[in-house]
């Protein structure tokens, strides 16, 4: 529900839907140097103010949408209105293939309400979405790509999402004491599923990714890998500028399907010495197995989440009896409500547990690449073309950012420079 930084930068991807696009076109996957190298980076002033002002109204925004959400289902739960429409779909409850578990009844009620939440959003996911990128720059894909895009993404979440709540409901109905720990399992196995699939499956719906066919920088990349006694499984590139003007990295995929991805938007525009660095950050999170760190930190927080929502629902039914029984769809929004609300609240504790990771990357990336200065460039170029602010207020920062702000990524790397000199 709540919308994270859109980092800037080089994460270890579990979430490979966010900001994903659409539209294949064939792009070569050699890397174009562009006549004249980059020069050297200074953080760009007037690019500062613009950080601050998008920053801002994007906050805004967000705090808009969860007020939306809090607000449609407190209107569900205080009113009639979720009694209503679970009697009024009450025929569609008679097909139990199984004691107390009736899909029918569930699913529709589930993607009616959906559907109902997707149209009060529309303007803002438009709005927020595709006006203010465009407004700032950062974007340029046309309106029917976005919608194409937009489609696709909830269509897909639209088809998990119902799995889910069945699934849900189906372990209510045969587990009501023990369901959550069941739930939480199956969350960590699909988590470790979707991760090995989504450079594969997910992420081609939106994005063409391309072997990376660059003599150099395979070259050094082997050379850092050889280094660090790893194998690195591929480097792939994905054609982001088709949609954007921004740039990123990420460490994708499990087992099998491992890979570093780098956008195009930033092979073309840097130097081979601060891609070098780029991608030892990522190569980093491969060897810290961050991909692993992260799926795991998910399910225990989950795990947590459905607990507390096994509490409330006893307490809802059994004490208070506000439903007819735990499998009783009318408790859906109260379910939603409460795992929203816990997101919400662990949502610091999980992007300051990221946070941490992504500085131990950027360590990985300083003391095994020893080029502080490309990494410098490297992040003002970031902070000039994704607009990051860099230097956020510190309650943001906590709340909100899974990737240490970029003036405290500058400073690290200016105290590793330091230190190395005396070193020397
Ligand atoms: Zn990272």
């Amino acid at each position: 529900m709540a919308a994270k930084e859109p980092s800037v930068e080089s994460g270890p991807s579990s979430s490979p839907m966010q900001g994903a696009g659409s539209e294949e076109q064939e792009q070569s996957a050699i890397r174009q140097y562009p006549d004249t190298l980059p020069e050297a980076a200074e953080i760009d002033p007037e690019r500062q103010r613009s950080a601050q002002e998008y920053t801002r109204l994007r906050h805004r925004l967000m705090l808009i949408d969860l007020g939306l959400a809090a607000l449609f289902l407190l209107v569900l739960l205080g009113t009639k209105l979720s009694i209503g429409l679970r009697d009024a779909l009450a025929t569609t409850g008679a097909w139990q293939p199984i004691a107390h578990w009736a899909p029918l009844h569930i699913g529709l009620y589930f993607c009616l309400l959906l559907i109902v939440y997707q149209v009060l959003d529309a303007p803002l996911s438009y709005y927020s979405g595709y006006v203010l990128p465009h407004r700032y720059r950062l974007s340029h894909q046309s309106l029917a790509s976005w919608l194409a895009d937009q489609t696709k993404g909830l269509v897909l979440g639209l088809l998990f999402e119902l799995a889910a709540v069945e699934f849900l409901y189906l372990l209510l109905a045969v587990q009501p004491t023990l369901w959550w720990l069941w739930a939480a399992i199956a969350l960590l196995l699909v988590s470790v599923v979707l991760a090995n699939l989504a450079p594969v499956l997910i992420l081609p719906l939106f994005y063409k990714l391309t072997p990376l066919n660059d003599e150099e920088l395979s070259q050094r990349l082997l050379a850092l890998a050889e280094r660090a006694n790893t194998r690195v499984r591929g480097v792939f590139t994905m054609n982001m500028s088709r949609k954007t003007s921004t740039a990123n990295a990420a460490l994708m995929g499990l087992g099998n399907t491992r890979r570093i991805v780098v956008g195009d938007t930033l092979l073309g525009a840097y130097t081979p010495d601060e891609i070098e660095v780029v991608l030892a950050h990522e190569l980093g999170h491969h060897v810290h197995h961050d991909i692993w760190k992260l799926i795991i930190t998910q399910a225990i927080l989950g795990l947590g989440g459905l607990y507390l929502v096994n509490l409330g629902l006893h307490w809802a039914v059994e004490t208070r009896h506000f439903y007819l029984a735990l499998t009783d769809v009318a408790a859906m929004p109260l379910i939603a409500l409460a795992l929203g609300l816990f997101g919400l609240i662990t949502m610091p504790l999980g992007n300051s547990f990221s946070r941490l990771v992504e500085r131990q990357a950027d360590e990985y990336a300083l003391q095994t690449t020893r080029q502080p200065d490309a990494f410098i460039s490297a992040m003002t170029r970031l902070a000039n073309q994704n607009l990051a602010e860099l230097e956020p207020g510190p309650i943001v920062e906590f709340l909100l950012y899974d990737h240490p702000a970029i003036g405290k990524r500058l400073k690290h790397a200016e105290r590793f420079k330091l230190k190395s000199r005396i070193a020397d």
